[in-house]
């Protein structure tokens, strides 16, 4: 559960194409990060993906169904936004509970839920504090936390981390990483820095306006860059 395939996605917003064919394979409990400049494309692509976006033309399915005909607390997706976008006015553990409840799980299977996610992203000591007596960081890791206790089977990350400092940005990757070894799930991590996408994919997705340049392991592009553009963004030796 939880594999992708995204095929020949196109979208334009009124003259301007954004998308101009995309096509990828995502395999269940891949961790595929799609890196490339700013306006590339590739906020639009993974709310596509999330079914928040419509496409001008192609598809994207979900384990072999098309993302937009389920609805969308049913997709099994979660998303993770460079925002956090977190409710300013609720704890940390009603911010991480309030998804399920709209959903019917009982109170009991949200208690655990949402203790397994904060033993797990260390938010234990913040559970009855509101986000603004919350850190950047700690505030990130109550989004992270909020998408685990969904249990989904694709993790949408844009960004997560680029509104942290550089220190709180190396450990909460390092908690990505952890948690998707721990949870085994399908992860697309939208990023535009190379560190990240080095570090953390199993596959790297370069987009370059509106298209893809290359697709593949972190050293197999390192070691053989299709070509200029994908050599200089992820820092090939010339
Ligand atoms: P990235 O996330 O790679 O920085 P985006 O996917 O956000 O890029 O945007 C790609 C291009 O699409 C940009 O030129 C942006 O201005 C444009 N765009 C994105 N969303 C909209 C929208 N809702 N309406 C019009 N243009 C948009
Ligand atoms: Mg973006």
């Amino acid at each position: 559960m939880g594999s992708l395939t995204i095929d020949n996605v196109k979208k334009s917003f009124g003259k301007v194409d954004v998308l101009k064919g995309i096509d990828l394979e995502v395999k269940d409990g891949e961790f595929v990060v799609f890196v490339g400049p700013s306006g590339c494309g590739k906020s639009t692509l993974l709310r596509i993906v999330a079914g928040l976006e419509d496409t001008t033309s192609g598809r994207v399915m979900i384990d072999g169904a098309d993302v937009t005909v389920t609805p969308p607390a049913n997709r099994g997706i979660a998303m993770v936004f460079q925002t956090y976008a977190l409710y300013p006015h609720l704890t940390v553990r009603a911010n991480m509970s309030l998804g399920l409840k709209q959903i019917g799980t009982p109170a009991q299977e949200i208690e655990k839920r949402v203790a397994a996610a904060s033993a797990m992203l260390s938010l234990e000591p913040y559970l009855e504090r509101r986000p603004a007596e919350l850190s950047g960081g700690q505030r990130q890791r109550v989004a992270i936390g909020r998408a685990v206790v969904r249990e989904p089977k694709l993790f949408l990350f844009d960004e997560p981390l680029s509104n942290l400092d550089a220190a709180l940005r190396v450990n909460t990757r390092l908690e990505i990483a952890q948690l998707h070894r721990r949870l085994k799930a399908t992860m697309i991590y939208v990023t535009h820095d190379q560190v990240e996408a080095m570090t953390l994919a199993d596959k790297i997705v370069v987009l370059n306006a509106g298209r893809i340049e290359q697709v593949g392991a972190p050293m197999d592009l390192y070691n053989k860059p299709a070509n200029e553009f994908v050599a200089g963004f992820i820092g090939s030796p010339k």
